[in-house]
Order: C-alpha cells, then sequence, then structure tokens
C-alpha cells in the first residue's frame, strides 16, 4: 500500500484523449537485474520512465502475483492461492489455468464493461475468460506439443484462436514447453491486427534460466538479452499500428529467486505417520492431511472428512516438524495468521515457512530430504514461493503520455500495480487491496 492509499476516484488519463496499456510481465525479474537491465536498449527505455521494487503477495509464487496484478487484491481476495491446483496423490496437477476460478472482478472485466478491447498473451488465470477479447492464455499438457495445442485451442477466446493457429509452430517443445518466441509473435500480431486498447503478455524465460541454472548465470543473462530482443519487437509493433503514443507501457514482475539447498518431501513423513496411505502399487489412496508445496513454503491440507484426532495428530506431526533441527521448517504459521499478516487465506490449516532454501515437493515416495551436495540431486538451483519481505523484489516501471520521467519510488506492491492500470484507463477495481502508485504519474491523481 502506497501513500496514495487516499485516492479513492480514478481521473480520466488526459483530458479525454484515447488511451491504452501494455503490460510486460518478465517473470522473476528482481529489482538487482535494474542495472544490468538498463544496458538493454529496449529495457532502458521504459527504466527511464518511473520505477520502482515492487513487494510480491505471498505465497511469491507466479499464479497468485499474476492475478494480483489485474484485481488489485491478494489471494485471500481474489481466490487463486497457488499456482497449481491441491490434488493429492496426483503427480503433475493441473495448474489455476481457468479466469472462473478468480473470486471477483479483473481489470478486463472492467474494460469490457466499458467498451475497451483487451487481450492476453501467455498471462496466467485467462483461460476460458468471459471478459477477454483475444485471450491466448498460458496453458500446457506435460504429454507434448500436441495436447498442448488442443487445451490452449480449448482455452482461447475464440479470436484468440486464429493467432494460436497462425503462430503454433513458434511454440518450442524440447524437455517442456517454451512460448517466449510464439508469445512475442502473437502479442505483435494482435498490436498490428487489432489494436487492443488493453494488452497483457507474459514472458518466462528469465523465470525458467533461474530454475535450472541459479540466479546470476550467463544463462539467465543470455535470457535478458533474448527478452529484451521480444520487448524491442513489441515496442516496434505499437508503432508500426500507430498507436505508441497514446500507450502508457508497463514491465512487472512477480517475485524474486532464492537459491535451493535442499528438497522437502513432507508428504513422505505424513505416509510414515500413516496421515497419507498407499497401495500396492505405491500410489496415494486415501490420505489425512497433505502438505502443498508452493515453492518455498507449503501448505497444510486436512481432509474434509478428516476427524479431531487425525488433526491432532498431523499438527502434533508439524510441532515435531519446527522443534526438530533435523528438519528443514522453519515455522507453522495458522491461517488466521496468515490472512491477517499477508491477505493469504485458502482451504488449508496453516502454511509450513521452510528454513532459507528449503523447497517443498509433493512427491511421497523416496526420501524426505534431498540435499544439494547428493549424488541423486536433480532438483531445481533457486526458487521461490518464500514470505514476501524476504530477500530481493520484484520490479514495477513504466513509460507513456502519462508516465513521469526519471522517476524512482519505493514502497509499491503487485496489487498496487492493478490499481495504477485501472486508474491509466480511467477504471476502478472494487475493494481492491492496493491503491494508485502516484508517483508515476505525470499528471498528479485527483484527490477525492
Ligand atoms: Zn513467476
Amino acid at each position: 500500500m502506497t501513500d496514495a492509499a487516499q485516492l479513492v476516484r480514478p481521473a480520466p488519463a488526459v483530458d479525454g484523449e484515447r488511451r491504452r496499456l501494455v503490460v510486460l510481465s518478465i517473470d522473476a525479474m528482481s529489482d538487482v537485474d535494474v542495472p544490468f537491465a538498463r544496458t538493454l536498449p529496449h529495457f532502458a527505455r521504459i527504466l527511464d520512465g518511473a520505477w520502482g521494487s515492487a513487494q510480491a503477495i505471498y505465497p511469491t509464487v507466479t499464479y497468485p502475483n499474476h492475478t494480483s496484478q489485474t484485481t488489485g487484491r491478494t489471494a485471500a481476495g481474489h481466490g487463486i492461492y497457488a499456482n497449481e491446483k491441491v490434488s493429492p496423490g496426483v503427480r503433475l496437477p493441473s495448474w489455476f489455468w481457468d479466469a472462473r476460478d478468480i473470486a471477483c472482478p479483473t481489470i478486463f472485466d472492467l474494460a469490457k464493461e466499458k467498451g475497451l478491447t483487451s487481450a492476453s498473451v501467455g498471462w496466467p488465470v485467462t483461460g476460458w475468460s468471459p471478459s477477454i477479447d483475444i485471450a491466448v492464455p498460458e496453458i500446457w499438457d506435460r504429454a507434448g506439443l500436441e495436447q498442448t495445442l488442443a487445451i490452449l485451442r480449448e482455452a482461447s477466446s475464440p479470436r484468440g484462436l486464429e493467432y494460436v493457429d497462425r503462430h503454433a509452430h513458434e511454440i518450442s517443445w524440447t524437455k517442456k514447453h517454451v512460448f517466449g518466441r510464439f508469445n512475442t509473435s502473437v502479442a505483435t500480431d494482435i498490436i498490428r491486427t487489432e489494436t487492443p486498447d488493453v494488452l497483457f503478455v507474459h514472458l518466462v524465460d528469465v523465470d525458467s534460466a533461474r530454475h535450472s541454472t541459479g540466479r546470476f548465470t550467463p544463462e539467465v543473462k543470455q535470457a535478458f538479452e533474448r527478452v529484451d530482443g521480444w520487448i524491442g519487437e513489441i515496442l516496434t509493433a505499437l508503432e508500426d499500428a500507430g498507436i505508441a503514443e497514446e500507450t502508457n507501457v508497463a514491465i512487472v514482475s512477480d517475485h524474486g529467486h532464492v537459491e535451493v539447498g535442499r528438497c522437502f518431501r513432507a508428504n513422505r513423513v505424513l505416509v510414515e505417520n500413516g496421515l497419507v496411505r498407499l497401495d500396492e502399487a505405491g500410489e496415494v489412496s486415501s490420505w489425512d492431511a497433505w502438505v502443498h508445496g508452493c515453492g518455498l513454503t507449503g501448505q497444510l491440507h486436512l481432509h474434509p472428512e478428516a476427524d479431531d484426532a487425525a488433526r491432532e495428530k498431523v499438527l502434533a506431526v508439524v510441532q515435531e516438524w519446527v522443534e526438530d533441527p533435523e528438519v528443514p521448517v522453519a515455522a507453522f504459521h495458522p491461517l488466521a495468521d496468515m490472512r491477517e499478516d499477508y491477505g493469504y487465506s485458502g482451504p488449508f490449516l496453516g502454511v509450513l515457512e521452510g528454513t532459507s532454501g528449503t523447497n517443498f515437493q509433493n512427491l511421497w515416495e523416496g526420501r524426505s530430504l534431498y540435499g544439494r551436495f547428493d549424488e541423486d540431486y536433480t532438483f531445481l538451483i533457486s526458487q521461490h514461493g518464500h514470505l514476501p519481505e524476504q530477500d530481493i523484489q520484484a520490479v514495477f516501471a513504466m513509460t507513456g503520455p502519462d508516465i513521469a520521467q526519471g522517476v524512482r519510488f519505493t514502497g509499491c506492491t503487485v496489487s498496487d500495480e492493478a490499481v495504477t492500470f485501472a486508474h491509466l484507463l480511467g477504471l476502478e477495481l472494487p475493494d481492491a487491496d492496493g491503491a494508485v502508485v502516484s508517483e508515476t504519474l505525470r499528471v498528479p491523481a485527483q484527490l477525492a
């Protein structure tokens, strides 16, 4: 929440002139990346406007934060409390892909009401959107490219479909999906063809490079250089379409990263305590409690039909974890505390916070603990999901006709970003937890 919390009424952008908005999410870009990003020509164009650090919401994972950036709410308000849907015993759960899971209005809903044309490309939780005119959402099927294209077509809006078909050959699939090239081509095609009023684009290359190689590696640097070229293509498309002068352009990100030291399979310990039961094939047959990993934290779920004895047993196991220095769980935060301190809520008892660098895995076989120096450690090198005030922060930068130039601001959150976007479009997000970041604006927002 910024000092601008007293702003309650959005002003029209500038004297009734037409205003458009493009938001580019550079997943896992952090504030310490800014000096390097300033050496890249297209990042620099946006960072030369107004920029500052942005605190993520808890959990500091991708889907909850991207939903705050379109709603102005924390997870308790928008309902997207994790990346993946909680699915005990399922090895590859579905993610929160469906926009209909969002529990409050989004900026896309408000844009539609006002008659603005909106588009999203690769933006989380925009599948099957009732409001986005041209939606090409982030969605995949790990089974392969053919299955991914089938579900992507199903989740895209009818007008988004033609862009999927025109650019499907640009999705690369080696060990997993890579959408950066595809998303950029779709976004530039949409800009030139449709000149939308509102466009949100998600680019994931920096995050992927960090997960697989570490926080500050040559691969991460290359990812930034690649993304800079894509930002350049998008800015060029705005110029080609003749709308660059009337478009405010933002860079946002959703979280930083922390080096991973170990992986903790809490559900393995729950199996050993009889709270998760396996069949003869080693698959989960029933459960009383389940830890759903959100990166560096885990949600403790209790089965809806579990009795008081099971509840007491699992809370006793968790207390042992917190007290045992050999178990990498630093604390258990009950849900009421999470709601009050972070606006974090969901269908679970509370949150397990790992010791620094502990990644929670959902799996239930093997050992409960895998250290980075173990020969069979083949998992992520860096991760997020930690408490939002810990470690390096996300980034918010803007440039454009309504944006102050050469400004550095502080104290912003991802929820404030959404409220600022709405303000620039003359919209108002109801019940927002955030406020307009007034330091970004060339013309100060009107006070009530
Ligand atoms: Zn992310």
